[in-house]
């Protein structure tokens, strides 16, 4: 039997990363039921902001994610919107590429820089990554302004999520929900690597690991939003930034299936 779209209280994440390069599977992390989870990817999980409306015919508009989250909060009316981000983003990379000031930059040579023009005269159709990455360039900045070059990536893979993260509360929809205590916008980050999922505390904003987001034996399983906006509050402790790769894997995921055995 087919469930309406009316009737699923879906979580909304979004993977606006699962950047389209990211591997894990949403269901597995936050152990949830196929169709619980309602999920977006773009690359680099980029929510942009809100834009007014005489503004929305602009190319800045970028109507998919935005109308994604307007169809999730006003009809799906999902109750928890996580903007998860992961390890090793392709998105975030090429952003670093695009948008490290010169000295961080690779140097290019004069004839480089000729072959790279003569590329922009000819139109492939290519460009829409660079003009979407341009939405981080000022979280590139910051990163690059802050930290060593070995550190940026992982900085900005963290920073994007953050900025994300505000750039949903500035739909007015959303600020709506929110203020009637019917919403809730958390950060998350997954290292496929490990398996270990860390969520954004929202007082510090620093990724906190979260140690096991496993629901016990006697506990009834929760709706699906609840599960999610609950892993902050299963968090570890303050201080402890998340991403060893040497951690053994925990994914709630594997969890999940063995407490379904
Ligand atoms: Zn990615």
């Amino acid at each position: 039997m087919l469930v309406s779209l009316a009737d699923l209280r879906c979580v909304l994440f979004l993977f606006l990363h699962q950047c389209c390069d990211s591997r894990y599977d949403p269901t597995l992390v936050f152990n949830a039921d196929p169709g619980e989870i309602f999920t977006i990817r773009n690359v680099a999980n980029v929510v942009p902001p809100f834009v007014k409306n005489e503004d929305k015919k602009a190319e800045t508009a970028h109507h998919g994610t935005c109308a994604a989250i307007e169809y999730a909060v006003k009809s799906l009316k999902v109750e928890a919107i996580v903007v998860l981000g992961h390890a090793q983003c392709g998105g975030c990379a090429h952003a670093l590429s695009l948008f490290s000031p010169p000295a961080a930059a690779t140097t290019t040579t004069s004839n480089e820089e000729e072959e790279k023009n003569n590329n922009n005269s000819s139109d492939d159709g290519s460009g829409y990554v660079d003009a979407w990455c341009g939405l981080i360039k000022e979280s590139v900045k910051h990163v690059c302004a802050e930290y060593d070059k070995d550190e940026r990536l992982r900085q900005l893979e963290h920073e994007n999520v953050r900025r994300s993260v505000e750039n949903v509360k500035t739909f007015p929809f959303v600020q709506e929900r929110i203020a009637k205590g019917e919403l809730k916008v958390r950060g998350g980050f997954f290292t496929i690597f490990s398996g270990g999922l860390s969520m954004m505390d929202e007082e510090t904003k620093a990724f906190k690991r979260v140690k096991d987001i496993e629901l016990s034996e006697e506990k009834a399983p929760p709706p699906a939003a609840d599960a999610a906006a609950g892993v902050a509050a299963d968090a570890a402790p303050a201080g402890k930034e998340e991403a060893n790769p040497a951690d053994p894997p925990q994914s709630a995921g594997t969890n999940k299936r063995q407490k379904r055995k």
